[in-house]
């Protein structure tokens, strides 16, 4: 017997939000990057993650891939196969690469 499991938005290419999609989720992302505060950090993933759909999100964080190339996936935070650009230094989120750039292109360090 199998069991079909619903359709799940894991992804979406901030390239193809709408304008005024993409500058709520720039600010956002911003605040959410620089808060001290962890209360306001998941009161704006939940903001974030609610304006772009995605949905199955393990651990409330979702990210935009920080490759040097124009990719602009965002996707789960937790997801598997993601490469670290950079370390975070002085904010909250990481820098990630996306499955499809670390398998294309990897930069940054090795894990
Ligand atoms: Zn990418
Ligand atoms: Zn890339």
């Amino acid at each position: 017997m199998s069991v079909i499991s619903p359709a799940r938005t894991t992804t979406v290419d901030y390239n193809t939000l709408p304008a005024n999609t993409q500058s709520a989720f720039d600010r956002l992302m911003e605040q959410a990057d620089h808060t001290a505060n962890a209360a306001e950090y998941e009161a704006l993933m939940t903001a974030l993650i609610a304006i772009t759909g995605i949905t199955g999100v393990r651990y409330n964080e979702i990210l935009k891939c920080a490759c040097p190339c124009d990719c602009g996936l965002i996707f789960d935070a937790d997801a598997p196969g993601l490469h670290t650009v950079e370390d975070p230094q002085g904010y909250n989120l990481g820098r990630l690469q996306c499955p499809q750039c670390t398998d294309d292109h990897p930069t940054g360090h090795a894990e």
